[in-house]
């Protein structure tokens, strides 16, 4: 559980993780379901360090401090590059643009996520390690040799995690730079059953492929909208699960039964903004 908290980003290095009964509590920096609130001891050596994501090699810190990089990029061995964001994620593609703070001048690095190893450059194509446990949940509710279409891949993580039970992944994405280190990654984790694709979703359905058993669909500013051509691309009694970014519990339920009356399942993803979240939607195709 540490483990899949310091990938994701959100294992607080500040405060010790305390024994409770059975249990260890573990301290986040971030709201996650399921979590409780308590007190923690800090930990005065690394209070110090100023608050930052982890990609990898990469720290990403959200002040522009470089004297405060360099403590930082001195505190683990592991990391090359301290950045710090130049702009929101953006565009068609969800890329953003990074100013170096310490270390290489790169935005490119290798992410290790539940043994695999995905290559990735954040200025170029997106990537979130938050969705690592994400990943697994759907992973974990896989049946063997499923036909499984990623519409918006990125760089391949979902993809590539899914592959290792699915029959074939088709992985499609409209970004070349993304489509470029999926192929990387695909050889990298040896995946023979990934078909990379350099596509708009919104032309897949005209492609004549036979149903898939599930969709991913993880772009959640847009996917809702694609919903629709989803639904058409999925066997019956196959699953599509919709990333959302919403403001309301239950946003997409109106939208989702205009495709399906299947039973579907809404959870939190984690928070965005002030009132803003992902959410995930489980959707089971009926039509
Ligand atoms: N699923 C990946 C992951 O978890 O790392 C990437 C998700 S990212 C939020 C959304 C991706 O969708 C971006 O890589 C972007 O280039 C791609 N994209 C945006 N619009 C698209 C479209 N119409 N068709 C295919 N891909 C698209």
């Amino acid at each position: 559980m540490r483990r899949r908290l310091l990938e994701e980003g959100i294992l607080d290095r500040r405060h010790r993780p305390r024994p409770e009964g059975e249990s260890i509590l573990l301290p986040v920096t971030d709201e996650i379901p399921g979590a409780v609130r308590c007190r923690l001891e800090a930990l005065p050596e690394r209070a110090e360090l100023p608050r930052h994501e982890l990609v990898g090699g990469i720290a990403i810190m959200q002040d522009d401090d470089p004297e405060a990089a360099r403590v930082l990029l001195s505190s683990r061995p592991s990391l090359h590059t301290v950045l710090l964001p130049a702009s929101p994620v953006e565009g068609e593609y969800r890329t953003r643009r990074f100013d170096v703070l310490a270390g290489t001048p790169t935005t490119r690095t290798r992410v290790i996520e539940y043994g695999l190893r995905f290559d990735v450059d954040l200025a170029h194509a997106y990537f979130s390690a938050r969705l690592a446990t994400e990943r697994q949940r759907v992973l974990e509710g896989m049946s063997d040799g499923e036909r499984v279409l990623d519409m918006f891949t990125g760089v391949g993580a979902f993809a590539i995690t899914l592959a290792e039970r699915a029959g074939i992944v088709f992985a499609a994405d409209l970004n070349p730079a993304a489509v470029h280190l999926l192929i990387h990654n695909i050889t990298l984790n040896r995946r023979e059953n990934v078909v990379p694709m350099l596509a708009d979703a919104a032309h897949l359905a005209r492609l004549g492929f036979a149903p898939f058993d599930r969709v991913i669909m993880n772009l959640p500013m847009a996917a809702p909208q694609f919903l629709a051509a989803a639904a058409g691309l999925c066997r019956e009694g196959g699953m599509i699960h919709l990333y959302a970014l919403q403001g309301g519990e239950g946003e997409y339920f109106p939208l989702i039964r205009a495709v399906t009356s299947g039973e579907v399942a809404e959870r939190m993803v984690r928070t965005y903004s002030p009132g803003k979240w992902h959410a995930v939607y489980d959707i089971i195709v009926e039509r």
